[in-house]
């Protein structure tokens, strides 16, 4: 009987655990709140991730370590990795957990990145904003999840206000300006390598964000094959380079028929649950394969899938299990605003198909401003 550990217990260690069960896996998740919602499907250890004796007892529980949450203290994977194994290594999560050290790896490795600078003083901030030029984001290096930690800078009139709302956290978590890219597409790269080596991609993944935060996912995006070949290069790249191990997201911006890199998650990803039902292997079930050193399974589509987030409540499941391709994903959380609760992933053999069937769970939801621009992707 084989123990997966998962430091973090919401919705991605929930559907770790479900996706697990088939394969005969027990599970012990690791959270700091006694109402992890993985907590409902495998035994849950409430305990502080930098509490030396919680992390012991975590240890000898557990045959493998990894992760639900990204920001679990690099010192903290460190001193499991010394015990037992953990995947990814905890080198790759460092580097995925700070953006100045991320982007810097991107440019190092060739995968084209918008122009940024870590600022650690406001006149550092004015000056880089000037070299820039053009609007910018400021952002925490450290911590930001769902666009928390983020100011935009249209002109430089806007840097005094950037400074008030996150210039005192320059000194704990730092910070790190961008410029803002005028993106046309958001795509993603959601991949799996094995311990062996062996790396898949899913079909790239277009996404769409309201307030920083995923609203929608379709799969695959519409893009040209060149392109799509090019971002699973950069994944390749990018994965081979922290001898990774499991899934990880690899976020773009597409524009002018270019791709940026915006930021790597080190664990599965939201714009990847669409595979649960879309692909003939999920990305959970491909992330526990990789981890536990068994074979991968294919990536491939199952015709075309839209990913719709429900955010800090769940709307009437109804409307969409009345679909036939019509999918359903409660994580059992309170409802809280900002919060993700929630995801329906609808299906279809073919693109109009599935633009009918958004456009019919928009209508009944009344969420047509959610459903909108997939359905004109879809149909143009
Ligand atoms: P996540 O929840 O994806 O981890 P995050 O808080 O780490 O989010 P980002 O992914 O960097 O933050 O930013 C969130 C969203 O804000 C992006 O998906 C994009 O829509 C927008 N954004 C971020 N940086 C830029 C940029 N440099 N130019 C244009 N848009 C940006
Ligand atoms: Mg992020
Ligand atoms: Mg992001």
């Amino acid at each position: 009987m084989t123990t997966v550990g998962i430091l973090g217990g919401g919705q991605l260690a929930r559907m770790l655990a479900l996706s697990g069960a088939p394969l005969g896996l027990r599970f012990l998740v690791m959270d700091t709140e006694a109402d992890a919602c993985a907590g409902q499907f495998a035994p849950l250890l409430v305990g502080d991730y930098r509490d030396e004796a919680a992390l012991a007892e975590f240890a000898s529980r557990v045959d493998v370590a990894t992760f639900d949450f990204e920001n679990v203290p690099a010192e903290s994977a460190e001193w499991l990795a010394q015990r037992i194994p953990v995947f990814p290594n905890p080198r790759a999560l460092a580097v995925a957990q700070d953006r100045m050290v991320e982007k810097s790896l991107f440019r190092r490795l060739g995968i084209p990145v918008g122009e940024f600078a870590a600022v650690s003083a406001r006149t550092e901030l004015e000056a880089e904003v000037a070299r820039i030029g053009g609007p910018c984001i400021l952002k925490t290096r450290r911590l930001g999840y769902d666009g928390k930690g983020q100011f935009r800078i249209r002109t430089a009139a806007d840097i005094e206000a950037a400074w008030q709302a996150l210039g005192e956290q320059a000194s704990s978590v730092g910070l790190i300006v961008e410029a803002f890219i005028p993106f046309e597409r958001e795509l993603s790269v959601v991949a799996v390598r094995g311990r062996d080596g062996e790396f898949r991609t899913w079909p790239l993944t277009e996404n769409w964000h309201v307030d920083g935060v995923l609203s929608a996912s379709l799969a695959p995006a519409t893009v040209d094959a060149a392109l799509a070949q090019s971002a699973f290069g950069h994944a390749r790249k990018l994965a081979e380079a922290l001898d990774y191990v499991g899934v990880f997201a690899l976020e773009l911006f597409y524009r002018d028929g270019q791709l940026l890199a915006n930021e790597m998650a080190p664990r599965v990803h939201n714009s990847g649950h669409w595979t649960i039902e879309g692909a003939e292997t999920s990305q959970f079930q491909n992330h526990l394969r990789a981890v536990l050193g068994l074979p991968l399974g294919a990536t491939d589509t199952l015709g075309h899938a839209c990913m719709l987030n429900w955010i800090g409540a769940m709307p009437d499941a109804a409307a969409v299990l009345n679909q036939a391709g019509g999918h359903w994903h409660d994580y059992g959380k309170q409802p809280r605003a900002g919060r993700k609760v929630g995801h329906a992933t609808l299906r279809a053999d073919n693109p109009t198909g599935l633009a009918q069937a958004l456009q019919q769970a928009g209508d009944a939801l009344g969420r047509q401003a959610q459903v909108a621009p997939v359905v004109g992707r879809l149909l143009t």
